[in-house]
């Protein structure tokens, strides 16, 4: 697990953390780790740019964004190569689920748009662990969506770097980002790798 440096409630699980959804002794187990309620608010994620407000546990329905200004609400992404992003503010904290159809459709400036107009003033963000530029590998249909993200993979082949475009959608906010790569730091869950159901997931709450 990644607790991201001077944030007041956020926190970046791995495969070996589990996943609450499927697993609830995993979730007591990361709840009491982190000294949070067990039942945390989660999304139906479709890969879209939709911000949902959270005011209780359980599904928020279908959306990729969520942000609660209810301290002692956990809300949660899981993702396998995709990235999670937390933004805190004043009064209330968001995290989103972008992989490159969120990143292009603009989830991560959704949510800060979102959180802003609710009044809560974005303050820092932090990336966590999802799929780098090394793995990344696209074909010209999602490279021509990132123009001056596109990489290169280990391997040679044409990639883009969505770490890169997050950062960019987080512009003017003080941003903390891991470096890690789900598809070649194997503590990690990528469907890339292994087309994989299982998941690591990513939390964000107001402390009480
Ligand atoms: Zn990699």
């Amino acid at each position: 697990m990644i607790l991201p440096p001077g944030f007041v409630g956020a926190a970046f699980g791995d495969a070996a953390d589990g996943d609450p959804r499927r697993d609830p002794e995993a979730g007591r187990r990361l709840s009491a780790r982190l000294g949070i309620p067990p039942d945390w608010a989660w999304l139906r994620q479709v890969h879209g740019a939709v911000v949902l407000r959270a005011d209780g546990a359980g599904p928020l329905g279908e959306g990729d964004a969520a942000f609660t200004t209810r301290p002692g609400l956990p809300i949660a992404v899981a993702t396998a190569d995709c990235f999670p992003v937390v933004i805190e503010g004043d009064g209330g904290t968001g995290i989103a689920h972008a992989g490159w159809r969120g990143a292009a459709a603009g989830v991560v400036g959704a949510l800060r748009q979102t959180m802003s107009a609710a009044g809560i003033a974005p303050r820092r963000a932090a990336i966590g662990p999802g799929i780098g530029a090394c793995c990344f590998e696209v074909g010209l249909d999602v490279a021509d969506r990132f123009p001056g993200r596109q990489s290169t993979t280990a391997w040679g082949t044409s990639s883009v770097d969505l770490r890169g475009e997050l950062v960019a959608a987080l512009d003017g906010l003080d941003v903390w980002m891991t470096e890690a790569c789900t598809m070649s730091d194997v503590g990690y869950h990528s469907f890339r790798r292994d087309g994989t159901a299982l998941r690591q997931v990513a939390v964000a709450w107001l402390p009480d």
